[in-house]
């Protein structure tokens, strides 16, 4: 089964500044020195292509922070218009959508609470009917591919066309290190049923800590995944949400650094497998060849002894100019480039005489 999704590529609307795609930014917007100031280091590292905040926090218990509100779009309008950064709020109902539109954000996302509700996806996808706005839909909070699927369809059936999954990890009883399990199967059948579905992974939320977010961020572009959303913090010791899972700027700068895109192994199977038995075949090589110019070291040491006690010179011209042409004919017989030949059996020939010396130079061995 394929799912019949109507999806623009990513690079329609957003644009990659850095391998990997990154968005970035506070879990939620706090104060507007504490966003601008954010988005400014998270900016000047030029590794992220959006700035993300949350305005309206779905809390788990009445009585915690919910959000800073409405006024938190003018404080994001502000880092867009200082830094050049789209920026991307969770919307979670109607007129959520409404003052997001009205205040220019370019990105909006449905968060796991109100993925798994459709109820309120489906006023989301009706608030959006005829608007042209991209929509990264997370995964909810149940590890459950067809409510994930329905949030998607709801809102590509409302017209948006920029579509992008977010995988957040799905809630379980099971005792794990991870805050949400990244569940990956579940993904990759997404991908499977759609794959030109963008899928971004939030490493933040999987881990709820900063220690497990880079493993989670690479194993994430391993699976060809298309980027990653990170939360990220000017001072996470003092956020007033998600604090353990929060990086500095300059923490999440290093982190994107020693991330590894790899590049997906080619499509055919057969050229794959083809590329596989060659390289194997190489290695094989590869390590013979080391292991004779290994064995023949240790005869260049015996030589060396010998000269040394019988009071030869090291380098032998005659017997060098024989070993160089003479290899050189049978390189060439076995389509080698002479010259190619030459330079290899100079580098050796460096060593050896270096090994010589180092025998010269230990006293005789008297017999
Ligand atoms: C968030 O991104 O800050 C958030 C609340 O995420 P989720 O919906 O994945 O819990
Ligand atoms: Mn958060």
């Amino acid at each position: 089964m394929k799912l019949n999704f109507n999806i623009e590529p990513l690079e329609n609307w957003l644009s990659v500044k850095h391998q990997p795609l990154v968005i970035a930014g506070p879990c939620s917007a706090e104060t507007e020195e504490q966003l601008v100031a954010t988005a400014h280091l998270l900016a000047k590292t030029g590794k992220i292509s959006a700035l993300r905040a949350g305005i309206w926090k779905p809390r788990t218990r009445p009585g915690e922070f919910e959000g800073i509100g409405s006024i938190g779009l003018e404080w994001l309008n502000r880092a867009k218009r200082e830094t050049g950064l789209p920026i991307t709020v969770e919307v979670a109902n109607a007129k959520h959508v409404e003052e997001a539109l009205a205040a220019g954000v370019d990105i909006l996302w449905i968060g796991a609470r109100s993925t798994a509700n459709p109820f309120t996806v489906q006023e989301i996808a009706d608030a959006l009917r005829g608007v042209d706005i991209p929509v990264m839909i997370k995964n909810p909070v149940n590890p459950d591919l067809s409510l994930w699927i329905g949030a998607l369809e709801r809102i590509n059936q409302a017209g948006i066309t920029k579509l992008a999954a977010i995988s957040r990890g799905f809630s379980s009883y099971e005792k794990s290190a991870f805050r949400n399990e990244p569940m990956w199967e579940l993904s990759i059948q997404l991908k499977t049923l759609c794959p030109e579905l963008p899928i971004i992974c939030d490493p933040s939320h999987i881990c709820g800590n900063r220690e497990l977010i880079p493993y989670i961020s690479q194993k994430a572009l391993d699976l060809e995944m298309n980027g990653v959303m990170i939360e990220s913090h000017i001072d996470p010791s003092v956020a007033w949400t998600d604090a353990k899972q929060q990086l500095t700027p300059a923490a999440l700068s290093d982190l994107i650094d020693n991330l590894t895109v790899r590049q997906p192994e080619p499509k055919d199977k057969g050229v794959s497998d083809k590329l596989a038995e060659l390289r194997k075949q190489i290695d094989k090589i590869d390590d013979l060849v080391i292991q004779k110019i290994a064995e023949r070291m240790n005869i260049v040491e015996k030589i060396g002894e010998h000269k040394r006690d019988n009071d030869m010179t090291i380098l032998q011209l005659n017997r060098w100019d024989e070993i160089i042409n003479k290899r050189a004919e049978f390189g060439k017989a076995l389509k080698l480039d002479a010259e190619f030949t030459t330079k290899l059996l100079e580098l050796i020939h460096a060593e050896s005489i270096k090994k010589q010396t180092e025998i010269m130079n230990v006293t005789k061995v008297v017999e």
